[in-house]
C-alpha cells in the first residue's frame, strides 16, 4: 500500500486498525488531490477485508469485490454503479455501489450532497453486514452536503449502528458543521512536499507546483492545460479589457477545461481571501456564483456571461 507522503496518516491509521479502535466516523480533511480520497478506499477495504488485513489481504472474496468497485470509481467510469431511485416521476442519484454488498459510496452530484442521498445513506447504514462484517459508506467531498443532507447524516452519526463505518473526505474542517466535526475522528492530510511532487510529476514541471499547490492530481491535468493557466492568471489581474478577453476565449474550451478553470480560481481567491481577510459574505457569494456556474457547465449555459458576472462580484 503506497500513501504518497502521508506517512504519519498512514501510520495512525494502522495503529488504530491494529488496536482494533477503528471509529465509526473519520474525517480525513486537507487541500484537493493529495490522496484522501484513494486512502479512503485502501483503508476502506481493510476495514471490510475478511482476513481483517489493515489495507485489505487482497484475495479474500471482499477485497477482491472491493478493488473492482475501486477501480471504477477512481477511474470515474461508473456505469452499472450508479443507483438511482425514482422520485416524483424523476430518477434520483443515490450512491456508487457494485457487487460488494457492504459498501457504498457517496459523491456529490452536480455541486452537492442531495438529502435524498443522505436518505439511502440512513438505510444503508441499518441493514446488516452481508459479506464482510462490517459496513462501509464513504461520503466523498462532504463540505459540498447541503445543509438539509449534513443534518440528516449527523442524526445517524450520533448513533451509528456499531458494524457500520463512515468515512467523510473534506477540504475543509471549517466547511463543515461543529456538530458533524464533534462526531468525527479527524485526520489532517497536508499538500505533497516539493520533493514527493518533482519525483512524482518530473523536474520538469517544476512551475506547476505553486498552481497545483501540492496537489497530484490537479498537477496531471494541469501538465497539460498551460493555457487554462494562463487564462486563470489573466482574469485575476482584475484588468477589465483582460477579463473581457478570457470571456471571449472561455466559451471555447472543452467543459473539463472549464471545470479547471473554476477549480484553479477558486483555489486562488481562496487564498486571497486568507491573506487579505477580506469581507466574508463577498467572498461567500462569489463562491455561491462559482458553484452555481459549475452546476452549469454542460447544460450549455453561456460560460463568458457568467465569468463576467463573476468578475464584478469579485473586484
Ligand atoms: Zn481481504
Amino acid at each position: 500500500m503506497k500513501l504518497l507522503n502521508q506517512s504519519s496518516v498512514k501510520g495512525f491509521l494502522e495503529k488504530l486498525h491494529a488496536k482494533d479502535r477503528i471509529p465509526n466516523a473519520l474525517l480525513f480533511y486537507g487541500p484537493p488531490g493529495v490522496g484522501k480520497t484513494l486512502t479512503a478506499l485502501n483503508f476502506g477495504k481493510g476495514i471490510l477485508c475478511l482476513k481483517k488485513e489493515a489495507w485489505g489481504c487482497g484475495e479474500c472474496l471482499s477485497c477482491k469485490e472491493f478493488e473492482k468497485i475501486k477501480e471504477k470509481v477512481l477511474s470515474g467510469d461508473w456505469e452499472g454503479l450508479s443507483r438511482y431511485e425514482e422520485k416524483d416521476g424523476k430518477k434520483v442519484f443515490l450512491y456508487l455501489s457494485g457487487e460488494h454488498p457492504d459498501f457504498i459510496f457517496v459523491p456529490p452530484l452536480g455541486s452537492s450532497i442531495k438529502i435524498d442521498q443522505v436518505r439511502a445513506v440512513k438505510e444503508f447504514a441499518y441493514i446488516k453486514p452481508a459479506l464482510s462484517h462490517r459496513k462501509l459508506i464513504i461520503i466523498d467531498k462532504a463540505q459540498t452536503m447541503t445543509r438539509e443532507s449534513a443534518n440528516a447524516l449527523l442524526k445517524v452519526l450520533e448513533e451509528p449502528p456499531h458494524d457500520t463505518h463512515f468515512i467523510l473526505t473534506a477540504q475543509g474542517k471549517e466547511q463543515l458543521l461543529q456538530t458533524i466535526l464533534s462526531r468525527t475522528q479527524q485526520v489532517e492530510f497536508k499538500p505533497l512536499e516539493e520533493e514527493a511532487f518533482y519525483k512524482l510529476l518530473g523536474e520538469e514541471n517544476k512551475d506547476l507546483y505553486e498552481s497545483s499547490a501540492g496537489s497530484y492530481t490537479l498537477a496531471l491535468k494541469l501538465k497539460e492545460k498551460k493555457e487554462v493557466i494562463q487564462l486563470v492568471d489573466n482574469f485575476l489581474t482584475l484588468d477589465p479589457a483582460k477579463v473581457y478577453e478570457v470571456s471571449q476565449k472561455i466559451d471555447k474550451l472543452a467543459e473539463e477545461d472549464k471545470e479547471l478553470f473554476l477549480d484553479l480560481l477558486e483555489r486562488h481567491l481562496e487564498e486571497t481571501f486568507l491573506k487579505k481577510g477580506l469581507n466574508y459574505d463577498k467572498f461567500e457569494m462569489v463562491l455561491g456564483r462559482l458553484g452555481e456556474l459549475r452546476s452549469g457547465l454542460g447544460r450549455g449555459l453561456k460560460f463568458s456571461l457568467g465569468i463576467l458576472s463573476l468578475y464584478a462580484l469579485w473586484r
